[in-house]
């Protein structure tokens, strides 16, 4: 199987170089040329496998230039029983409501605690044999930014790996403080953390930047180094995340929620637009899934892409108490528009060229009546937001985090306003833990304790719930990370975090 960019399809590349370079050098994202088709029959063959065997099945058909014995390598030492908690790295939890049927995928069970582990405990031995195949020799330098989960996740799918490097950089006022705390602490000699003055889209943009600077890219190539990315513009980051809900659904079928070749539904709670596109791979697959429910918060761009076909993204930036979708500029769209436009990557670098330079872009009404075919689009906000893990906690004894109850809220508002009520899966992406005080307020008026730490004691005696371990033990971990930055110092902080500066 072949990839191609999206802005220019002469740019062809196997899975491992797609994987190897991250970006394609014209800045466009890489995407498979064709899709592997199941039917019926396949998706019932799956049902027989373990998670780890739907893994091997699954993205063995994406990665045609990796052997069988290298893929099964990955998924083995990626989802192991003791990094997730349990033989299944994603359970699902069902909440039936009324008219509404919740199977809440809960991809948090990994070592930090996000659904960004999914794929980040993977990428990592994806990366390496990629590199490996073609580059051999040389080092991958990774650059992340990240809105709080991703880096993490990166972090620690990475530290020690051989052959890699690592800078995280994360907006510091734009993360929560157990996210800061998880990334600060952070173990292994292979990695960086860097805090920068600004929010997560100058982080991101800073990125790119770094990715397509020709005169750093030649001080690297000079030194036997490579840039590789380990957030969700690369494929190595989606291509896991498609497994979740093929497998999302064999146990739905297995656990008799749905009779095989029912429709689903599936509401995602959006930053980047990678999961939600994810599952829209899965579809496109052959998964029954009628219709993507897009939830954002309040920084609602998509909301309002799906619904007017404009996507506007000079508009007010908000902080809000689910960080990890507080994003301007969804990288992944790039993606969907890409195959929505039956590959037009001309058009496609048109409307990227438009949103670099004036901010907006408006699809067609094709593309638009496409994109509604398939996608809904609803926001909440804060307030909403705690109101939603209030009324989860007290009703169905279920404790959400905050980006999982912005889901859990569209999905309802989704419901009321269409009347559709086929089983959903609603991707449940991160534990209340890493948002205790967001989520302690939702459910309590008391007064909350100062320390973070504190509020995670309180969180756990007043809802019988146990703190994961990974966060339990960051109480008392060494903080090795605090230098800050501004936006424009980010090239000559890698050049000098790598000593080539
Ligand atoms: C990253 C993240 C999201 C957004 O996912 P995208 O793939 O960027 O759309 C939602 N919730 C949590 C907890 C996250 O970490």
């Amino acid at each position: 199987m072949k990839y191609n960019s999206t802005r220019d399809k002469s740019k062809v590349v196997s899975a491992s170089q797609a994987i190897a370079q991250g970006i394609s050098e014209e800045g466009g994202l890489f995407v498979p040329q064709e899709l592997p088709q199941y039917t019926m029959d396949d998706i019932k063959a799956l049902l027989a496998e373990d998670y780890r065997g739907r893994a091997k099945k699954i993205m063995g058909d994406f990665l045609s230039d990796f052997t069988k014995e290298e893929i099964e390598e990955s998924v083995d030492a990626a989802y192991t029983a003791e990094k997730f908690g349990g033989e299944n790295p994603a359970p699902i939890s069902y909440i039936e409501s009324g008219n509404k049927k919740m199977s809440l995928l809960e991809l948090w069970h990994g070592p930090t605690c996000a659904f960004k582990d999914m794929a980040l405990q993977i990428l990592p031995h994806l990366l390496t044999k990629s590199v490996r195949k073609t580059y051999s020799g040389k080092e991958a330098v990774i650059l992340v930014a990240t809105s709080g989960d991703t880096g993490k996740a990166a972090l620690e799918g990475f530290k020690d790996v051989e052959g890699t490097r690592m800078m995280v950089f994360y907006p510091v006022n734009g993360v929560s403080p157990m996210q800061k705390r998880q990334m600060a602490t952070q173990k292994g000699n292979n990695v960086n953390v860097v805090a920068i003055e600004g929010n997560f889209d100058d982080a991101q943009t800073g990125v790119k930047n770094i990715f397509t600077n020709t005169a750093i890219k030649e001080k690297l190539a000079a030194n036997n180094m490579l840039f590789s990315s380990a957030n969700s513009i690369n494929w190595g980051r989606l291509l896991p995340q498609i497994v979740y809900y093929f497998s999302a659904y064999c146990d739905m079928v297995d656990e008799g929620k749905i009779a095989l070749g029912d429709p689903i539904n599936v509401c995602v709670p959006t930053g980047n637009f990678g999961n939600i596109l994810a599952s829209f791979y899965a579809m496109n697959m052959g998964l029954p899934v009628s219709k993507f429910i897009c939830a954002s918060n309040a920084n609602n761009v998509l909301t309002d892409f799906i619904r007017t076909g404009t996507y506007d993204k000079k508009r007010t930036f908000y902080t809000t108490i689910s960080p990890s979708m507080d994003i301007l500029v969804s990288s992944n769209l790039e993606r969907l528009l890409y195959h929505l436009t039956d590959g037009d990557a001309e058009k496609v670098a048109g409307l990227m060229k438009a949103l670099n330079t004036e901010g907006v872009y408006t699809v067609d009404e094709d593309l638009k009546a496409k994109l509604n075919q398939y996608f809904w689009g609803g926001y909440c906000d804060d307030a909403e937001t705690r109101k939603t893990i209030g009324e989860l906690y007290r009703e169905e004894n279920y404790l959400a985090d905050t980006h999982t109850a912005v889901a859990v809220n569209v999905y309802g508002q989704y419901v009321d306003e269409t009347g559709d009520t086929t089983p959903t899966v609603i991707a449940s992406t991160a534990s209340p833990y890493k948002f205790a005080k967001a989520v302690l307020a939702s459910i309590t008026d008391e007064t909350l304790p100062e320390d973070e730490f504190s509020m995670v004691d309180t969180l756990s005696e007043r809802t019988k719930t146990a703190v994961p371990a990974p966060l339990a033990s960051l109480k008392d971990a060494q903080e090795r990370f605090s230098f800050t930055c501004a936006a424009e110092e980010m090239p000559q902080t890698v050049l000098n975090g790598l000593h080539i500066g």
